[in-house]
C-alpha cells in the first residue's frame, strides 16, 4: 500500500524518494510506513530482482532504475546504497531535485560522502547527511523490519551552513522512525565509527578467514566447535562484502589510525603473554568487561547471548 490514507494527521513528507532498497532502504519504508511519516514511496535500484522485489513487498509503489525518475516531485530523498555509488547517483539525481527538497543518507562514513555528494545540489535544495546506528548482518530488501531503529543513535552531520529548518525536520523524521539523534562533524563521526564498528567489522573478516585458511583445521571443525567468540565473529564477518569494501575505501585515514592504535594494544597482549603477566591480563581484561556493561547499561545491546539483534516476531 503507497498511501498514507489510514493515517489522521498529515504526513511529514509528500513523496520520499529511496535510492537503494536493500536491509536499510527497506526498514525505513517499514518504519516510515508504521508512522504515517510519508505520503507516497517511490524508490531505485541496480538491479531489475531488487526493483521488483521492493514493489512486490510494499516497500515502494514505483521502483525506478534510473535513481533521477525516482526523484522527481520527492521532497525527502535517501541514498541508501554502499557509499561508493553516492557520486554517480548525486550527479544523476541532482539537476531533478525540486525547491526546498531535502537529501539525506544512511553511508556508514561521512566525510567521503559530504566530499561527493553536496557538489551536487543544487541551493534550492539541501543537503543533510545522515548515519543511523543500527544494522543487522543481513541484505537485501527482505531484510528491512519496523523496528530496526527503535532506540538506536542516528547521527546527523550538516554543514554549519545548513538549512536549519531542513535539519530540525530530518532529525524530527528520524525521531519519529523510532531514534535517539545526534549532530556531530563528519570527520568526529568517522573517527568514533572507525573504532566502534569499521576495525571491529575488519578484525572479524579476519579473524574467520584466518581460522578457515588454517591447513590442520578442516573446514567441517570450524564450524563444529565454533564457540561462542568464533561464531559471533562469523556473523559479523556475513555482512554485505560490498558495503564493506566501500567503507574501508572511504574512511581510510581514521580506520588506520584507529589499527595503529589497535596494534599497539594488541602488541602489549602479546608480550603479557609471553612474560606469563597474568596481572596485565586481567586488568585489561577486567577493563574491557566494564565497556560491555556500560553498553548494555545504556539500552544499546541486551545481555541476551544473539547481541540483542534478532528480528522481533
Ligand atoms: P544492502 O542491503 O546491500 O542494500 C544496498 C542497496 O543499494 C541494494 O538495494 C542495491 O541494489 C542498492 N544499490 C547499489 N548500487 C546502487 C546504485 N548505483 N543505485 C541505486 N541503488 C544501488 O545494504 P544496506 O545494509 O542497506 O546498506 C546501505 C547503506 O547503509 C550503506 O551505505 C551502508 O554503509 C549503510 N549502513 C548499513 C548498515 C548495516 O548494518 N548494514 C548500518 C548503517 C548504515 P541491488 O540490490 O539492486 O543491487
Amino acid at each position: 500500500m503507497a498511501s498514507n490514507e489510514n493515517n489522521a494527521q498529515a504526513p511529514m513528507f509528500k513523496k520520499l524518494a529511496l535510492i537503494g532498497l536493500g536491509l536499510i532502504g527497506s526498514s525505513i519504508s517499514h518504519a516510515a510506513r508504521r508512522g504515517g511519516l510519508v505520503g507516497e514511496i517511490v524508490g531505485s535500484s541496480a538491479t531489475a530482482a531488487t526493483r521488483d522485489k521492493a514493489v512486490e513487498l510494499g516497500l515502494v509503489s514505483r521502483c525506478h532504475e534510473n535513481p533521477a525518475d525516482a526523484v522527481e516531485g520527492a521532497d525527502l530523498v535517501i541514498l541508501c546504497a554502499p557509499v561508493g555509488a553516492y557520486k554517480g547517483i548525486a550527479e544523476a539525481i541532482g539537476p531533478k531535485l525540486g525547491p526546498g527538497a531535502i537529501v539525506s543518507d544512511v553511508g556508514s562514513v561521512k566525510a567521503a560522502v559530504v566530499r561527493d555528494v553536496s557538489p551536487h545540489i543544487p541551493d534550492h535544495a539541501h543537503f543533510i547527511a545522515g548515519h543511523p546506528i543500527a544494522g543487522t548482518e543481513q541484505s537485501g530488501p527482505e531484510a528491512g523490519f519496523a523496528e530496526l531503529f527503535d532506540g538506536r543513535w542516528c547521527i546527523l552531520t550538516p554543514d554549519a551552513d545548513c538549512d536549519r529548518m531542513a535539519l530540525a525536520k530530518i532529525e524530527s523524521f528520524w525521531q519519529k522512525l523510532g531514534s535517539r539523534v545526534e549532530i556531530m562533524s563528519a570527520e568526529h563521526h568517522d573517527l568514533v565509527l572507525a573504532i566502534t564498528s569499521h576495525v571491529p567489522h575488519l578484525i572479524a573478516f579476519n579473524v574467520v578467514n584466518t581460522a578457515a585458511h588454517l591447513e590442520r583445521v578442516t573446514d567441517s571443525e570450524v564450524i563444529k566447535f565454533s564457540a561462542g567468540g568464533f561464531r559471533d565473529f562469523t556473523r559479523i564477518a556475513a555482512s554485505d562484502p560490498v558495503m564493506w569494501r566501500d567503507v574501508f575505501l572511504n574512511n581510510k585515514e581514521a580506520v588506520l589510525e584507529m589499527l595503529g592504535r589497535f596494534s599497539e594494544d594488541l602488541v602489549a597482549l602479546q608480550r603479557a603473554i609471553r612474560f606469563g603477566d597474568g596481572e596485565a591480563l586481567e586488568r585489561t581484561f577486567a577493563e574491557a568487561r566494564s565497556v560491555r556493561r556500560g553498553i548494555i547499561q545504556a539500552g544499546q545491546d541486551t545481555a541476551a547471548p544473539d547481541f540483542g539483534r534478532r528480528k522481533p516476531s
